[in-house]
Order: structure tokens, then C-alpha cells, then sequence
């Protein structure tokens, strides 16, 4: 299969030839339509399997680019990884002009709260600053459609249960979700079952 299978844009499809990203790979041919219909998803992938374009691609497309506020929410557990996924997200955005933040701790708050001010589609963090952001009213949380929980075993081990789970308590109930983990331990099932609707399970 081609990306041209898939209802994708022009200025994203335009991306993805200039990434050199020729054909889907299998991650990305089970996730992408998923997420184009707003189906909430449930992946175990290998790094290198291309985990990353697989929810990027298709939330830059869904991406709606006149709206100031934040559409898209990637948690992720470490600061690396943050900056990783705002990076794909503004490589595949790029002709677009799609903008993702990236906020972690450890960085001025005060400039992450500039940053946020301006028209932001994506938003990429590590929960503790996240959490942080939305109890201070800096990030908004009202138009967020998707939600991604990226590694979220890893973030489990990091002791990020609580913050995760108290933003998503927060988040609109009319959204999507994409939960990505290698292992599913109780407490993964919990946030599934909890905050997810009937989820696709799909195990590369
Ligand atoms: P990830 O699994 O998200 O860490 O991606 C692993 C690497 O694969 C990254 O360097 C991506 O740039 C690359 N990649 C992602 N999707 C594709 C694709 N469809 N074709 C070729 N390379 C890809």
C-alpha cells in the first residue's frame, strides 16, 4: 500500500515524500485508518517500527488549522521523547504550517507559557509539567480532540499514574485516544478501561 491510500492531504502527503517515507509500514498501515475514522487505539510496536508517524501522520491531518487551541495531546515520559514527537509532529505538519509545543520539566515555565500563547495545534509533554500547565490555566484543555499516551507503561514505572489520570479527568469526554505500550500491566488495563472507548487492540 501507498500513503496515497488513505485520506490524506496534499501538504501532508508532500511531507511524508520529503521524510523519504515511501511506503507504510506495518504499524502505521494498522494505525492510520484508525485514527482517520476517530477510533480510539490500543498499540504494541517495537521501537523503529515507525510508532511515531503512525499517530502523527493522521493527527496532522486531522489537525483543524484555524483553531488557536490545542487539538492534540502527546504524553510521553521522558523530556527525550517529548522533543522527539514535536519534532516528527512539526517534520510531517511542516507544509501545513502545523505548530507543536513541546513542554517538559526543568525548562522556564514562564517561556513555556509564552510558547502557549500563541496558536498551537499539538501539544507534546511529559505529564508533571502538563498537569502543571492545566491547573494554571496556561494550557487550555477545552478544544483537545486526541490524546496520545506514549510509552505509557514507561510512564507508569516513572511513577506518573496519578498525573496522567488527572489529565485525563480533565479532558473533554468527546475525544479520541491512543494508548502505546510494550507491556499491559494492571494499572495500563485500569487507564484503558477507565478512559478509553472500545479500543482496537493492535499487536505488531
Ligand atoms: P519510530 O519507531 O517512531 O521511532 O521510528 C523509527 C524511524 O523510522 C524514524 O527515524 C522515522 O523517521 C522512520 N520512519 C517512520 N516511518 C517510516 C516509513 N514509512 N518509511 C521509512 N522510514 C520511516
Amino acid at each position: 500500500s501507498t500513503f496515497t491510500d488513505y485520506a490524506i492531504s496534499d501538504p501532508i502527503i508532500k511531507a511524508i515524500d520529503a521524510l523519504e517515507y515511501n511506503q507504510p509500514t506495518p504499524v502505521q498501515a494498522r494505525v492510520i485508518p484508525e485514527v482517520l475514522e476517530d477510533k480510539d487505539v490500543i498499540v504494541t510496536s517495537q521501537t523503529g517500527s515507525g510508532k511515531t508517524a503512525s499517530f502523527a501522520i493522521p493527527l496532522c491531518e486531522k489537525v483543524d488549522w484555524l483553531e488557536n487551541k490545542p487539538q492534540v495531546l502527546v504524553l510521553t515520559p521522558t523530556r527525550e521523547l517529548a522533543a522527539q514527537v514535536s519534532d516528527e509532529m512539526k517534520s510531517i505538519g511542516r507544509y501545513k504550517r502545523v505548530n507543536s509545543v513541546a513542554i517538559y520539566g526543568r525548562q522556564s515555565f514562564m517561556k513555556q507559557k509564552t510558547m502557549l500563547k500563541q496558536k498551537t495545534h499539538i501539544v507534546v509533554g511529559t505529564p508533571g509539567r502538563v498537569l502543571d500547565h492545566i491547573e494554571k490555566g496556561t494550557l487550555s484543555v477545552e478544544c483537545l480532540k486526541y490524546v496520545v499516551l506514549d510509552e505509557a507503561d514507561e510512564m507508569l514505572n516513572m511513577g506518573f499514574i496519578d498525573q496522567v489520570s488527572a489529565i485525563l479527568d480533565k479532558l473533554p469526554t468527546s475525544r479520541t485516544t491512543m494508548l502505546f505500550s510494550a507491556t499491559f500491566p494492571a494499572d495500563i488495563e485500569g487507564l484503558a478501561k477507565k478512559y478509553m472507548i472500545n479500543p482496537e487492540r493492535i499487536q505488531i
